[in-house]
């Protein structure tokens, strides 16, 4: 058996290093005696862990000292609903930025609690290209105004995030955070599900302004309380402590593949390669999305015959190319190129397309 290139949404492909050192200390981690799957996690290894993962992602995302780092279960969906539990106060609204299917789950998630409002979408066109900054119909009472950097499914990115003024900017980057230099400080929160660019499921990020933690926000348990869980270093409860390991593995792998800036211009090297392959078939594949608003990590696109998919697939997985099934919501194909996928890999997935349409074609 040979690993397949996986070019899987997410939980996605992990970097093999990673995967065999996770695979090495599962039966015994150190001198402790026990895997790191048996251990407290309030003990001395793993606090260890977790301080070191937050220390290096730290450094990955050069994260200033005024923001706090949580790791928390759930996901990046629980993260979406209590992000209004947190920050908005009784009566006060929020404002979404829509651009594709998890920005209407944002909104959904926080629409039981606030008064989310729709500050700007691009639905009408499919979303297949960014709502203008021009367009935005911000609140100045909003709590926050809330955007996706990078749909995952829809499969657009913005390439610059806009300002929205006073109001604090707080963004889910589960599928592109760390895959380029981004600036924290811009931002009121930025959170991210592990399960792309971070590494394993069961693990999401949430990094916060510490000034914002001090809302008053909605009644809430401790356990929903992001003031309670940062003051807890994140261990209120029981964390995902395998996942906050093999989180900490990834993103040591990364600083030593040299850093964010190194995956840009992999990242940026990857997508170009792909896009031109799609662009130069003909029409024979296609992608929607308007240009400037290409995500770099998803990259969804059809056959010019959607009854030639289930061979795609099937040829594809033959080649050694697996994960390629566009999602249900949208049908078609979908490639995602996170840190993990190697150059090498979406080499191999270009040249099947080639063949594939000389074949099919
Ligand atoms: N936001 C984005 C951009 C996503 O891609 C996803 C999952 N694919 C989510 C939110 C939801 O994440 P989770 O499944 O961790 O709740």
């Amino acid at each position: 058996m040979s690993r397949a290139y996986n070019f899987s949404p997410g939980p996605a492909m992990l970097p093999e290093p990673v995967l065999r050192q996770a695979q090495a200390t599962l039966l015994e981690y150190g001198e402790v005696g026990a895997s790191i799957l048996e251990i407290s996690h309030r003990g001395a290894d793993f606090l260890a862990v977790a301080r070191q993962a937050e220390a290096d992602l730290r450094t990955l995302l050069t994260i200033p000292d005024d923001y706090a780092v949580l790791f928390t279960a759930g996901g990046a969906t629980t993260v979406q609903a209590l992000l209004p539990l947190n920050f908005a106060a009784p009566g006060q609204p929020c404002d979404y930025v829509i651009s594709g299917h998890w920005g209407k789950t944002a909104l959904k998630q926080a629409a039981p609690y606030v008064e989310a409002r729709i500050a700007a979408s691009s639905e009408a066109g499919g979303f297949r290209d960014l709502p203008p900054r021009e367009q935005w119909q911000l609140s100045p009472d909003a709590a926050y105004v809330h955007v996706t950097a990078n749909e995952t499914i829809h499969g657009v990115e913005w390439r610059h995030i806009p300002d929205a003024g006073a109001v604090p900017l707080v963004a889910d980057f589960s599928s592109s955070i760390a895959s380029e230099p981004l600036d924290v400080s811009r931002f009121g929160l930025i959170y991210a599900g592990a399960q792309k660019n971070l590494g394993p499921v069961g693990i999401t990020v949430v990094i916060v302004r510490r000034d914002l933690l001090e809302r008053a926000g909605q009644p809430r348990a401790p356990i929903l309380d992001y003031r309670a869980i940062a003051a807890a270093e994140s261990m209120l409860n029981t964390p995902p402590s395998w996942n906050w390991y093999v989180l900490g593995l990834t993103v040591q792998w990364m600083l030593e593949q040299g850093g964010v800036a190194e995956f840009a211009r992999r990242n940026a090297r990857k997508a170009a390669l792909l896009y031109d392959a799609i662009d130069g078939s003909g029409g024979f594949y296609r992608n929607e999305v308007a240009p400037a608003a290409r995500s770099r990590m998803n990259v969804p696109f059809f056959l010019h015959d959607p009854a030639l998919d289930a061979l795609f697939l099937s040829e594809a997985k033959q080649a050694g190319l697996i994960g390629l099934k566009g999602h249900r919501v949208l049908g078609g194909m979908r490639a995602s190129l996170y840190n993990a996928m190697p150059e090498a890999g979406v080499q191999a997935l270009v040249e099947f397309m080639r063949q594939f349409q000389a074949t099919h074609g």
